[in-house]
């Protein structure tokens, strides 16, 4: 069929420049080792920190929901898709986030769109770290509102940003709670503190945050002892809670409202039934085996360690994300699919998601992981960066 000759000239181009990726299929069940390519390989780029994707209490939750509910809703939340258990689990979470509501999202993509589309007008501005994920960009790319952008993490960039806002009605500080692709925290005590000298609002997307950090997993805001001070948080349950889904933690106020205005809570569909009982169970597992979240760190500690030794630049990261840094986008690819033949899987991330020239792998460990694992993958780093002359 012609018409995508535009589209097919891109992806020649792609592949020329070395940066074309084809997905990489999983035949088994996630872990910290799956087959790939009929290879048995350790695991080190998926977002499963606790290993809750294959968690037998929640397996056994989603089995029940399925039995008794079947494998979907109909419907949206707003018409008929709401199940008593979507609100059950919304009240359990907001209680495990210390917030007075939240709502579900059908993933933490859609909640970030959902909200920054909804909530404020063009009286209004957003300000936004210049590294924040990407649904946090595009839900700014849907508001009317003035937008501000500042350097990353750096408070003299934000405040400059706040003292020449204040004219506006509403102005809210946004940031990743964790930065993806680095692993640093954000300094959230002093945003909080800016924030309030200017009274703007706050909110805090806890993607890679939720299930790793603060006490049982709450959270940074939760970590950094700034509970009832943060307006909003945004947290996902498809990465360390090991399922799918996101949500606003927040006011009842802001629950009632996006109920109302948040469009793709609105505009489709809910969870299946298996998913949100899954989650459900989730939070029982955060509270009853906090051992999962000792043995992430513990894990982290000794990879991270581990890659430093090597001599390994790992960049800034505080987190069980660590980069390793290689540099150009091709030699990325290259030390990837390297690693992989030495049983490793861990994907190279390069242009347009880092800036051109910090291509890196980035790797995360998990509590499933054995310290031999660790071991060997470490083993493996070594070996090809011998090979490819990085170290
Ligand atoms: C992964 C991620 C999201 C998206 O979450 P999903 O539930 O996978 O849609 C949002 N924000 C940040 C910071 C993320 O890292």
């Amino acid at each position: 069929m012609k018409g995508f000759e535009y589209l097919q000239e891109q992806l020649d181009e792609m592949k020329q420049e070395g940066t074309y990726r084809e997905l990489v299929p999983l035949e088994s069940a996630q872990g910290s080792k799956v087959q790939i390519k009929g290879k048995e390989v350790i695991q080190l780029s998926s977002n499963n920190y606790l290993g809750l994707t294959s968690h037998p209490k929640m397996k056994e939750a989603a089995d029940q929901a399925n039995k008794e509910f079947g494998v979907g809703t109909g419907s949206v939340r707003t018409i008929a898709g709401t199940l008593k258990m979507h609100e059950d689990f919304e009240e359990k979470l907001a209680k495990f986030k210390h917030t007075e509501a939240s709502l579900v999202f059908q993933s933490g993509f859609t909640t970030n769109q959902g909200i920054l589309s909804s909530i404020l007008t063009e009286k209004d501005v957003v300000i936004s770290d210049e590294l924040n994920h990407a649904s946090i960009i595009d839900g700014i790319r849907l508001t009317k509102a003035a937008r501000k952008i500042y350097k990353h993490v750096d408070m003299e960039s934000l405040e400059q940003a706040l003292k020449e806002s204040s004219e506006y009605r509403t102005r809210l500080v946004v940031t990743d709670g964790v930065f993806s692709m680095d692993g640093n925290i954000a300094p959230l005590p002093e945003i909080v503190e800016l924030a309030e000298k200017y009274g703007a609002l706050i909110m805090v997307d806890d993607a890679h945050a939720s299930g790793v950090l603060g006490d049982n997993g709450r959270g940074t805001v939760n970590h950094f002892n700034l509970d009832g001070r943060v307006h909003i948080q945004v947290g996902t349950l498809s990465k360390a809670i090991g399922v799918l889904g996101g949500y606003a933690a927040s006011t009842k106020t802001l629950r009632e409202y996006l109920i109302h205005k948040g469009r793709p809570f609105l505009f489709s569909t809910s969870h299946p039934p298996a998913v949100t009982a899954a989650n459900d169970a989730a939070i029982d597992v955060l509270l009853d085996e906090p051992e999962l979240i000792d043995k992430l760190w513990e894990n982290t500690k000794f990879f991270k360690k581990g890659l430093k030794d090597l001599g390994f630049d790992t960049g800034i990261s505080e987190t069980p994300i660590t980069p390793v840094m290689i540099g150009d986008d091709a030699l990325t690819h290259k030390f990837s699919d390297e690693l992989f033949e030495e049983g490793v899987f861990a994907q190279g991330i390069v242009f347009p998601t880092v800036q051109r020239g910090k291509g890196r792998i980035r790797t995360i460990v998990t509590a499933e992981h054995s310290k031999e694992e660790l071991q060997e993958a470490l083993h493996a780093f070594e070996k090809v960066a011998k090979k490819l002359n990085v170290l």
